[in-house]
């Protein structure tokens, strides 16, 4: 099992990189949000170890966020040193998967670890947002200012695959790789169809046409709203 520890600090990014090594782990430290993306893009970890406070413009918070939004599910434990519900909530909602208070026992963030790294890397998208358009991948709802946008699944999976890459201009033959089973043998046409779908559900809810299309390429998910 391999560990990345995101602390700037370096005597309590020593202090852990010593205790995980003696719980049988491998262990890399990153100094700041960065190192740390520079890390991930390398070597696929089994579990991170974040502080939040990092120097640099990028909180452990911001690291975090910019992890699940690259679809890296690599379960992650978010240091703080204050242990006050906001922070916990803001680790929460960015797509942490615990987080531990400083100061902290090892034993207990050991214990945490070996809970995270028993569950895996299972994807658990925090909410996409756009604007006013609300997506729970979770719960599998999308509300537009408040409003229940009614999706089949497919639908909801091609909104969500625009959420994902916000002002990308997506290629037909790309958004039928990702949307549709890779065993799907029909025509790309059918994403013409089905984004003239997800725009009707849209408007239905009074949503502005926010899919824009590119012609002669595929479709952009507008960047504003
Ligand atoms: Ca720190």
């Amino acid at each position: 099992m391999k560990l990345l520890v995101i602390e700037d600090d370096v005597r309590m990014a020593g202090l852990l990189r010593r205790g995980l090594e003696q719980e049988g782990w491998a262990v890399d430290v990153a100094g700041d949000a960065v190192d740390a993306r520079h890390a991930v893009g390398i070597t696929p970890y089994d579990a991170v170890v974040c502080d939040v406070g990092l120097p640099g413009e990028e909180s452990g918070l911001d690291w975090c966020r910019w992890l699940r939004q690259e679809g890296i599910w690599t379960p992650v434990l978010m240091l703080t040193a204050r242990a006050g519900v906001g922070d916990r909530i803001a680790g929460l909602d960015v797509g942490a998967d615990d987080y531990l208070g400083k100061p902290f026992a090892f034993g207990e963030l050991a214990a945490r670890l070996r809970a995270l790294l028993r569950r895996g890397d299972t994807a658990r998208p925090p909410v996409l947002t756009h604007g006013q358009l609300v997506l729970d991948p979770a719960r599998h709802v999308v509300h537009w200012e408040g409003r229940l946008v009614e999706l089949t699944p497919r639908e909801f999976a091609l909104l969500d695959y625009f959420m994902r890459r916000p002002g990308d201009v997506l290629r037909r033959t790309e958004i039928l790789d990702h949307v549709w089973d890779y065993g799907y043998d029909g025509t790309s046409n059918v994403v013409d169809v089905y984004v003239a779908y997800l725009r009707s559900r849209l408007s239905a809810v009074g949503a502005p046409d926010l899919i824009k299309t590119v012609r002669g390429v595929g479709y952009q998910l507008m960047s504003r709203t």
